[in-house]
C-alpha cells in the first residue's frame, strides 16, 4: 500500500515542533511494517538539504491566481530517512530557509499543495492514501474531491491528522482565485466564520481525520479556537491515535548528542555525569534537583506562567533546587525569562532559541521536566523525558493526561496537577522535591520510566488499520 504524507515539517530536514518529529518517524515505522510510506514537504534551504543528494524527477508549471510558477519535484537519492522523501521546490517561493512566518505564507502553502496534486495527477502511479498533516496541507481533501483539474484523484482516500487545532490556515475570500476552478455551490466546504479555513475544510472533506491523542479528540469539541461545532458534527469521522517516539533517535544508550550515554542499569551514574556537564555550562550546582522546561514559549504551553513560577519556587525553596529553560516564542515571555537570570544567577539558567542538541542534553540531565500546558494535543517532551529517566510534572490535559500517570495512583510514574495556577504547580514541585530526597525511590522511578514503551509500533498499527479500512486495495 502506497501512503504519501504531506507536511510542512519532517525531522531532521525541517522541524519546529512535534509535527516534524511525527512526520520524520511514523513513515519509517510504516515502511518497516511493510507499507510504502513516503513524505512530501516543501524545499527548504537548510542543512539536511544542502548535505544530501537529490535528483530532479519531475518538473512542470502551476498557476496561482494570475501568476504562473515552475515547480520541481526532487527525490532524496539514498533513502537516508528510511522512507522516500520528496521536496517541492518553487524558485522564489519554496526555496527559503525558514519554515514559517513569511508574509506570503498563504501563497507558499497553496502552491505547495497545487504542485503536489498536479504532479501526482500527471503521474502514472497514484498513491493508495494521501495523508495530510495540519492546516498547511488542509486544502488537499477539498481540492481532490471538488476541482475539475484534479478529478482523476477523487477516488484516493484522504486522511488528515490534527497535530495542533489552534492554527487553522485562515485566509480571505478575496484569495479564492488562488484555487483552481470548482463548482461554486460547494464553496461552503471551504468556509468557517466567513473566511476560508484550511483546517475546517480538511475536516469537512477528508475521509477520516485523526488527532494525536484520544483526549485531544474529545477536547476539540469543547476547545478548538472556534471549530468546536465542526468537531461536534464530524465526531464520527475522527479517531485519536497517540503519537509514538522514534526510539532510534531518542535513545540514551546510543544518543551521540548527549555527554554520556547510559542504560536502564546505569541510569543514575549516566544522568549524574550529564547533569554535571550541563550544570557547568549554565553555572548551576549539579547536586540540587534540576527542573527543566523545553518548548515553544507560547500561551498554549503555559510559558507565560514560568517566570513567576520559577521566582516563587526559588524564593520558597530557598535555593534548594535549580531551573533551566530552553525555548523561544513570545517576545514578552522571552524577556521575562531572560530578566530572571539577573536575580537568580546560580539557580537558574536559560537559553532562548532553538537547539536540538541542547534539548537532548537537557532530557538526559534533568531530574524533572515541567509542562504547564493549557492545550497539549499529544506532547512529545514528556515522552522523551521519560525515555531518558526524567520525571514529568504535567498539567492534566490532552495527551499529557493520556501518557502520564501520577505517582499517587498504583503503577504511577510521574506527577500531574488539575488546576493550572502557581500554587498548584508549586505544591506538586514540593512533592517532587520529597521524592528527590529519597534516592531509592528516585532510582526505582527512573528505571520504571525507562522501561515504559512509547515506541511507534502500536500507533503505527492503528494507522495501518485506518488506511486498510479506507483503501480500495
Ligand atoms: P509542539 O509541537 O506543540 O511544539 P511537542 O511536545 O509535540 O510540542 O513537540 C515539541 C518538540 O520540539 C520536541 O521534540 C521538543 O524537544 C522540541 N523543541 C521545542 N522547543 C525546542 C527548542 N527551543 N529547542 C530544541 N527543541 C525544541
Amino acid at each position: 500500500m502506497d501512503v504519501m504524507h504531506l507536511s510542512s515539517e519532517c525531522y531532521p530536514v525541517a522541524k519546529v515542533g512535534g509535527l516534524g518529529d511525527v512526520v520524520g518517524a511514523l513513515p519509517k515505522y510504516l515502511c518497516e511494517a511493510g507499507l510504502n510510506a513516503s513524505v512530501v514537504i516543501p524545499y527548504y534551504d537548510r542543512k539536511f538539504v544542502q548535505e544530501n543528494s537529490f535528483e530532479l524527477i519531475f518538473k512542470s508549471t502551476g498557476i496561482i491566481g494570475s501568476k504562473t510558477f515552475e515547480y520541481h519535484i526532487l527525490k532524496e537519492r539514498n533513502r537516508t530517512l528510511g522512507f522516500d522523501l520528496y521536496l517541492i521546490r518553487i524558485p522564489g517561493l519554496l526555496d527559503r530557509k525558514e519554515i514559517y512566518c513569511y508574509p506570503d505564507e498563504i501563497e507558499q502553502f497553496i502552491s505547495f499543495q497545487l504542485s503536489f496534486l498536479d504532479w501526482i495527477s500527471k503521474s502514472e502511479k497514484k498513491p493508495d492514501i494521501i495523508h495530510c498533516h495540519d492546516h498547511h496541507t488542509g486544502l488537499i481533501p477539498f481540492l481532490v474531491s471538488n476541482t475539475i483539474s484534479f478529478k482523476n484523484l477523487a477516488s484516493i482516500p484522504t486522511v488528515c491528522t490534527i497535530h495542533n487545532g489552534q492554527y487553522q490556515g485562515w485566509f480571505g475570500w478575496d484569495k479564492i482565485s488562488y484555487l483552481p476552478a470548482f463548482d461554486l455551490s460547494n464553496a461552503g466546504l471551504l468556509d468557517w466564520g466567513n473566511c476560508i479555513n484550511s483546517l475546517a475544510a480538511s475536516v469537512k472533506c477528508c475521509w477520516k481525520f485523526t488527532t494525536v491523542s484520544p483526549s485531544y479528540l474529545k477536547e476539540l469539541s469543547v476547545n478548538s479556537n472556534g471549530l468546536e461545532k465542526l468537531f461536534q458534527m464530524e465526531e464520527a469521522k475522527g479517531s485519536g491515535i497517540i503519537n509514538g517516539i522514534d526510539t532510534m533517535v531518542w535513545n540514551p544508550e546510543t544518543d551521540p548528542m548527549i555527554f554520556k550515554t547510559y542504560t536502564h542499569e546505569s541510569v543514575n551514574a549516566g544522568k549524574k555525569e550529564n547533569k554535571k556537564q550541563l550544570c557547568k555550562e549554565f553555572g548551576l550546582s549539579s547536586t540540587k534537583p534540576l527542573v527543566v522546561f523545553i518548548g515553544r514559549l507560547v500561551g498554549e504551553k503555559g510559558a507565560d506562567l514560568l517566570a513567576e513560577l520559577i521566582a516563587s519556587c526559588l524564593d520558597s525553596f530557598k535555593g534548594r533546587l535549580n531551573f533551566l529553560i530552553l525555548g523561544s516564542g513570545d517576545p514578552k515571555t522571552e524577556k521575562e525569562l531572560k530578566d530572571l537570570k539577573v536575580k537568580y544567577k546560580k539557580q537558574y539558567g536559560v537559553y532562548i532559541g532553538y537547539d536540538e542538541m541542547l534539548s537532548h542534553r537537557i532530557y538526559a540531565s534533568a531530574d524533572f521536566l515541567i509542562m504547564p500546558s493549557r492545550v497539549e494535543p499529544c506532547g512529545l517532551n514528556q515522552l522523551y523525558a521519560m525515555r531518558y529517566g526524567t520525571i514529568p510534572i504535567v498539567h492534566k490535559t490532552g495527551g499529557l493526561k493520556d501518557t502520564v500517570i501520577d505517582l499517587a495512583v498504583p503503577g504511577g510514574y510521574g506527577f500531574s496537577f488539575d488546576e493550572l495556577n502557581i500554587i498548584s504547580i508549586k505544591t506538586v514541585i514540593g512533592r517532587a522535591y520529597e521524592v528527590y530526597e529519597d534516592p531509592e525511590r528516585m532510582t526505582a522511578i527512573r528505571k520504571k520510566l525507562m522501561s515504559l514503551d512509547f515506541s511507534w509500533d502500536k500507533s503505527a498499527e492503528e494507522y495501518i488499520n485506518l488506511y486498510k479500512s479506507l483503501s480500495n486495495d
